[in-house]
């Protein structure tokens, strides 16, 4: 798929720390060591609703991991899929009446406009499952070849699960216990009642055609990807196993990331498929998580048909720790409003109080799992100083702009 426009990134002096980020596999902190390129994997959308905060704020989490990597002197290899064909996708056509594919397409186009408002650095690569239907074909294959994968008992539906003890590691990601990995499986589109499966935590990696259905002819018979396997196949295929970061919302953490990782071990023989499993907290509104289910989405293309500054948006999703299950409100947007526009003012001055330690003090805090309440708080005094005292760098306010844009995605 074609990916959204990139915006230049400003070339800043000098370099941060190595960047630590939360492992979920380790739970810990721990430095990423990327090589000259760093590969990256985030968990796209499945566009079948707009993209709403909880998503912006997982994608301005990696965007900073990404801008913080470019800043160190590394390229970035990112891959991001997008789901574009599954069972909420085909749910939501259905139920309005539409046809799949232009729902999906249309919601892929807006994605693309929202990421693109919000400054977020695009993805190398793209990738709908669709168009990798062949990929993930090959990954299903060889895990059936491999007895790493079997089809149920079901003579009409002989859908492929993955074996989960065909991975020596698995649960090595999540960490969970047996009874947390059979709740999350139910609560997260698995389905451990599903007759005929070996062990009710396997995953479904290959689902026969159905009526109505859309299905690829294949090798394995008519049918379409599961999720799991998507990922794993998209990922593999573009980065190669020990990929510095796989990231997504904490929500995929099982069984979704799990069962990619799983895939990945079987398929390969290699462990770990990622260095570091990185997941961002829920953002909820109105004292729920925002979900679909509870009906308390805020959508990106509202709030900027409002006429609400992206930049702002950005500011306040950035104000609290993206690891944090954390509330929206209308007073974080006002919040960032003004701070946006004590930002404004300071740069805008001729002159500005000295940057180098402000700087640093900004990366330092990047560098420490993306630490950005404490990074915006860095700035704010450099504006409250620049602001009161005035100053006498003339390089400086040019110096922070450079800075805010290249390190934080925010234009001032
Ligand atoms: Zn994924």
């Amino acid at each position: 798929m074609q990916p959204w426009m990139s915006t230049p990134v400003p070339q800043l002096p000098g370099h941060g720390p190595p960047l630590r980020l939360y492992d979920t596999a380790a739970h810990r902190i721990r430095p990423t060591a990327p090589g000259p390129t760093a590969r990256m994997y985030v968990c796209g959308i499945t566009p079948y609703d707009a993209t709403h905060l909880g998503h912006a704020a997982t994608y301005l989490a990696f965007d900073l991991v990404h801008r913080y990597w470019r800043d160190a002197g590394h390229d970035v290899h990112y891959v991001q899929n997008v789901t574009d064909v599954d069972d909420p996708l085909l749910e939501r056509a259905q139920r309005d009446q539409d046809d799949w594919v232009v729902l999906g397409m249309r919601e892929t186009a807006l994605f693309r406009e929202d990421m693109e408002s919000l400054r977020v650095l695009p993805p190398q690569d793209f990738v709908g499952a669709v168009e990798a239907i062949d990929e993930i074909v090959e990954v299903v294959s060889k895990l059936l070849a491999y007895g790493a994968a079997y089809r149920v008992e079901d003579p009409e539906h002989p859908d492929i699960y993955f074996d989960h003890q065909a991975a020596a590691h698995f649960g090595s990601e999540s960490g969970y216990d047996e009874a947390t990995m059979l709740r999350c499986a139910a609560e997260r589109g698995g389905d451990p009642r599903r007759p005929g499966k070996r062990h009710p935590l396997d995953a479904l990696m290959w689902r026969t055609a159905r009526e109505g259905e859309p299905a690829w002819d294949s090798e394995l018979g008519p049918g379409r990807p599961g999720w799991h396997v998507e990922c794993c196949a998209i990922g593999l295929h573009r980065l190669g196993t020990g990929f510095d970061v796989q990231g997504g919302g904490s929500d995929l953490i099982f069984p979704h990331h799990e069962f990619s990782a799983a895939h990945a071990e079987a398929l390969t023989g290699e462990y770990p498929m990622a260095e570091h499993y990185v997941h961002t907290g829920m953002i909820g509104y109105r004292g729920e998580k925002m979900s679909k289910s509870t009906g308390n989405l805020v959508f990106i293309s509202r709030l900027r048909a409002d006429q609400v500054d992206p930049m702002a948006l950005r500011l306040a999703l950035l104000s609290g720790h993206y690891r944090a299950d954390r509330s929206w409100s209308s007073e974080m947007l006002d919040e960032a409003v003004l701070r946006l526009d004590r930002w404004r003012r300071a740069v805008a001055r001729p002159a500005g109080v000295p940057v180098a330690e402000t700087v640093h003090r900004l990366r330092a805090h990047l560098a420490e799992d993306l630490d950005t309440p404490g990074a915006l708080a860095v700035l704010d005094a450099w504006a409250a100083e620049t602001l009161t005292r005035g100053g006498r760098d003339v390089t400086a306010p040019g110096h922070v702009q450079a800075a805010v844009d290249a390190l934080l995605g925010i234009a001032l």
